[in-house]
């Protein structure tokens, strides 16, 4: 399966359940969602000019547009030849659901790797069963691509970001649409750290019993 690459790095998972924990990031390129609070927005247009060897992202010193079409193969090659102690993989973008992630999870697993997919859940999941997904819905964001239920249903974590008390309340109505009985991480993550909307996070949380989800990378200063 050919994949398009913005970024493969090591670093602490700064979000959601797995905070804290070293993990090998896999950037794809491509997204056309939009958000504007979006950290990555580098990542959204996949420019025909802009493609590099998979060695030359692998080099890249700084976050920028350029990307590589590789394979599961190669980059659990480049991952193991790195020799980083990492174990947990999180495979995320752009938007990775653009692409059928079934060989790049099982590839990985098989290696020894935990994986994670961070996606808007716009498109079906294809992963392996062992796989953890963190959706982030996108409500109201695209005109015409909105998170699909399909994702909502495989989603093993929840992750919003929340600037203001009706984005709870949009959550919290979107929430009702899930009928099953999985039992879901819900993660509320404060944008740009605002302070208004951190205090409403804290006691939304607490009243709820879900989690603060702080991206600490920000406040630590890494990637
Ligand atoms: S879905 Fe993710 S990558 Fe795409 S625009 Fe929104 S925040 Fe950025």
């Amino acid at each position: 399966m050919k994949y398009p690459i913005n970024q493969i790095f090591q670093t602490l998972q700064g979000e959601g359940f797995y905070t804290g924990v070293p993990a090998i990031f896999i950037r794809f390129q491509g997204c056309p969602i939009g958000c504007s609070w979006c950290d990555t927005k580098y990542t959204w247009d996949k420019i025909a000019n802009q493609e590099m060897l998979l060695q030359e992202i692998m080099n890249k010193k700084k976050e920028n547009d350029h990307w590589a079409l590789t394979n599961e193969k190669k980059i659990l090659n480049v991952i193991t030849n790195f020799g980083w102690k990492a174990q947990h993989i999180v495979i995320t973008g752009g938007e990775p659901c653009l692409h059928d992630l079934r060989p790049l999870t099982i590839i990985l697993q098989t290696a020894g790797f935990t994986c994670q997919i961070e996606t808007s859940g716009a498109y079906p999941i294809l992963c392996t069963a062992e796989t953890w997904v963190t959706v982030s819905p996108k409500i109201k964001i695209h005109k015409t691509l909105n998170t699909i239920h399909q994702a909502l249903i495989r989603a093993d974590e929840i992750k919003y970001p929340v600037a203001r008390k009706r984005d709870i309340t949009t959550l919290i109505t979107y929430l009702d649409t899930l009928c099953d009985q999985k039992k879901r991480v819900i993660s509320l993550q404060p944008i740009n750290h605002m302070t208004h909307a951190i205090k409403l996070c804290i006691a939304t949380c607490i009243s709820r019993n879900w989690r603060l989800s702080l991206q600490i990378h920000k406040y630590l200063n890494i990637s």
